[in-house]
């Protein structure tokens, strides 16, 4: 079987935007390297996983893409941050993610739900690390800017309670309620919403912030769950797998599958991250396991912000990076994305997302895994959404697409 090196440039796919001539971000960058995969590889596009009427969520649409159903397996995002985070997390322990936040001291009215994004965030954790309240241990751990992953330590708590992020600015914090009758969720409610109060005396007092024109001074949380124990990604495929990764989120995702990991220097998950040493790691880590996950996070962010000439600069200096790669022997490479971001839109959308799949001096790629047709078509010139539409791959859901890929690594060696 061949090796493989998926790539994920997060929200990567996206529409036409007036100002680049009507062109995605990725139709607009100079890609030659993934232009030539492109053309040599096959392409088409993933549908991304939707939960109806909703748009696609990084963890879903991961979870989705390595074939674990996020109806199934998906423990919520406050553990996958966690878990990204590093800190331990212990059974019946509930993980919640949170973000310093800017609130009115006087109304509670929430002023900045992000505390101007603070970046040195240490001295504040330390503030509020370690209370215990009603026997129940609250675990701060810090993530990028201003997000933090919080462990409420008891045997008593339920997941089943909802957020006190109202993800608004200019009302008041929402007060975490349960979201069933059971006495644990009332408890972990109660208690929750007591160490936020708490948590609010202690920051609104902290030297730190009485100095800052944001203070940092409140916790919005959102996404409670609890660790499922779960397979994990090399039993499932029988593959020795690792992961690249610099957002807390994605090395989440990898450690719940049980991928091991290859640290990189400089890996962060912003625009300025170490791309060079990502993709280098992601080459030799090939000489040692049978799959590799390299995630590229700022794509996402970019367009999040409505940047897209930023996106489509990133996404130049991710392709300038890719060289090395290009004569991978006996491995196949796929690049795509989680999900779309629309610049405009400034938020995920349920475009289709581009993928194309490579392997070095291969012309033809067996038309038994991808039917009807998947010999390379000759009308893809550039790696883009519109020319992935008349790839040979054709439409794929993005739950399908692991297995099809196994199938294809392993078809390669029968011919
Ligand atoms: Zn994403």
């Amino acid at each position: 079987m061949k090796k493989i090196l998926l790539i994920i440039i997060d929200g990567l796919g996206d529409k036409p935007i007036p100002q680049l001539k009507n062109k995605t971000p990725l139709e607009a960058a100079k890609t030659p390297n993934l232009d030539f995969l492109a053309k040599k590889g096959i392409c088409g596009l993933v549908l991304p996983y939707i939960t109806k009427g909703e748009l696609p969520t990084s963890e879903d649409t991961h979870l989705a893409l390595f074939g674990f159903d996020p109806k199934i397996y998906n423990p919520g995002r406050g553990v996958l941050e966690v878990l990204g985070i590093g800190l331990k997390i212990l059974p019946g322990d509930v993980c919640l993610r949170g973000n310093f936040a800017t609130v009115d001291t006087r109304t509670l009215k929430i002023i900045d739900r992000r505390a101007g994004r603070i970046e040195k965030t240490e001295s504040l954790i330390r503030a509020i690390n370690g209370i215990t309240i009603e026997g129940v241990k609250f675990l701060i751990g810090k993530a990028i800017s201003h997000r933090i992953g919080i462990v409420m330590r008891n045997k008593n708590l339920s997941a089943k309670i909802s957020d006190g992020d109202p993800k608004v600015t200019g009302g008041s914090p929402l007060r975490v309620r349960s979201l069933d009758k059971s006495k644990s969720a009332e408890f972990t409610a109660r208690v929750l919403n007591q160490f936020l109060a708490k948590a609010h005396s202690i920051l609104k007092e902290h030297p730190i912030n009485k100095k800052r024109k944001l203070p940092a001074n409140y916790i919005l949380v959102r996404k409670g769950g609890k660790l499922k124990k779960i397979k994990g990604f090399n039993k499932k495929y029988n593959l020795k797998a690792a992961f690249v990764a610099g957002g807390t989120l994605y090395k989440g995702i990898g450690r719940f599958l049980r991928m091991r990991e290859i640290k990189v220097k400089g890996a962060t998950g912003l625009p300025t991250t170490n791309l060079k040493g990502k993709l280098i790691a992601s080459k030799k880590g090939l000489k040692n396991y049978d799959f590799i996950f390299c995630h590229i996070k700022a794509a996402d962010n970019l367009a999040e912000d409505g940047n897209f000439f930023g996106k489509k600069k990133f996404i130049e200096k991710i392709d300038k990076n890719l060289k090395p790669l290009l004569k991978l022997k006996n491995t196949l490479i796929v690049v795509t994305a989680d999900h779309s971001t629309c610049s405009l839109l400034k938020s995920h959308c349920q475009k289709p997302i581009p993928i194309l799949i490579y392997s070095n001096g291969r012309d033809y790629y067996p038309s038994t895994v991808f039917q009807p047709k998947s010999t390379r078509s000759k009308k893809v010139k550039k790696f883009s959404e519109r020319d992935c539409q008349k790839g040979n791959l054709g439409k794929i859901k993005q739950i399908d697409l692991m297995p099809k890929i196994l199938k294809l690594a392993c078809a390669f060696d029968k011919k």
